[in-house]
């Protein structure tokens, strides 16, 4: 299997050998406990430990993470549960730990978690490289490429060769990417981690996370983490997740060009300025991604010039909801400055592209900026 085409992986990731009468992909397990007689050994004892519906989940995420090779997944509840398994199961007091200063938003949270630890945290920003600079004696790097929502992109190998020559475990959040768009451990990096509620399960209707890890001591640890915190999932997200799983590929593949059409469409136009797309040949981020990605990606952000001009856009769409988050089959797309935790322009937005047909999705968008900037 790990030869094949990554459509043909996907619909397959993850099933357990045909059994006669049973289903292809067992339904949701919902236990607090096991039958257990005895010594308390065996695969599943107690419901906040070991699910049978997160291994099938864990083997299918692992097997597209990693395709052919030995590796350990575990789920947990939500994206920011799994990055926390990282970051507060590694980092001890004296600790210096490096995290980008243009992630996720609630990255600055944990940064102060991690301080009030007694942990010493440095950040730079993800283009360039600029990591790179803050490395000295850290014992753990954080990254995320592309960035969200800036879609900057670094070179993971590069930081990863700098990082392990002197020590320092490198963790990618790979939420934006999926891994069917970049392997993080192919590029060396020691976890790859993330947030599952977007393009991973693609619908919009469910939290889950994830890590991944080579070294089974490091999968370990952050398996254990999760038995102290409790932070699962529940049994019906891992189905639903595993479900979507089939289809990941069908949509990403969709979702990617119809964000490079919508790029291209939004590069030509006068009334938008800050354009960014991993994907498109211009994009300051391209080169990068072009060596270490293999899909760029269903978010494309661009800047309008105002918060008025932003928000007459928004509400002039007729087929992309005005919602947060990304990696639906729906289209979305926000003012990132409403938020107020990413240093953005006001006219900033976030488009989430969907799996609509793209004539109408272009119509719609192009529609939307002559209604929100006057009709030219
Ligand atoms: C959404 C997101 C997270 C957090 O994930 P949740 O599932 O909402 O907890 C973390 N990192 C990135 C890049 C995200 O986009």
């Amino acid at each position: 299997m790990s030869t094949m085409g990554d459509g043909t992986r996907a619909v397959r990731a993850g099933l357990p050998q045909p059994q006669q009468y049973e289903p292809t992909l067992p339904g949701p397990v919902f236990a607090a406990h096991y039958h257990l007689s005895g010594e308390p050994t065996g695969p599943y004892t107690y419901g906040r430990e070991t699910n049978p519906t997160w291994t099938h989940l864990e083997r299918a995420i692992g097997e597209l993470e990693a395709p052919g090779e030995r590796v350990e997944t575990t789920v947990f509840a939500s994206g920011m549960a799994a990055i926390s398994a990282v970051l507060l199961s590694r980092a001890r007091s004296g600790d210096i730990v490096v995290l980008p200063d243009d992630g996720y938003q609630a990255l600055p949270l944990l940064r102060a978690q991690l301080e009030a630890y007694g942990v010493e945290v440095r950040t730079a920003p993800t283009g360039g490289d600029a990591q790179l600079a803050v490395l000295e004696g850290a014992t753990l790097l954080w990254i995320e490429t592309p960035s969200n929502p800036g879609l900057d992109v670094c070179d993971v190998r590069r930081l990863v060769e700098a990082a392990h020559a002197g020590g320092t475990l490198v963790a990618v959040d790979n939420t934006l990417a999926t891994p069917l768009g970049q392997r993080p451990l192919e590029l060396g990096a020691d976890f790859s981690v993330a947030s599952d509620t977007k393009g991973m399960t693609g619908h919009g209707d469910l939290l889950l996370g994830h890590v991944t890890c080579r070294d089974p001591e490091l999968a370990a640890g952050v398996r254990h983490w999760r038995k102290i915190v409790g932070a699962i999932p529940g049994p019906m997200e891992a189905w639903l997740a595993h479900r979507a799983l089939a289809t990941l590929e069908l949509r990403i593949e969709r979702q990617c060009a119809n964000a490079l059409a919508l790029a291209e469409a939004l590069a030509g136009h006068q009334e938008v300025s800050g354009l960014r797309y991993p994907g498109l040949p211009t994009d300051p981020s391209h080169p990068n991604a072009a060596r270490q990605m293999r899909r760029f990606g269903s978010v494309v952000s661009f800047v309008l010039a105002d918060r008025g001009t932003a928000e007459r856009f928004l509400d002039a769409l007729k087929l992309v909801d005005d919602a947060t988050s990304f990696g639906s089959v729906r289209s979305t797309a926000e003012r990132r400055g409403r938020w107020g935790g990413d240093a953005v322009p006001e006219g900033f937005i976030r488009f989430s592209v969907g799996a609509e047909n793209t004539d109408d999705l272009l119509a719609d968008v192009a529609q939307a900026l002559a209604a929100a900037t006057g009709g030219n």
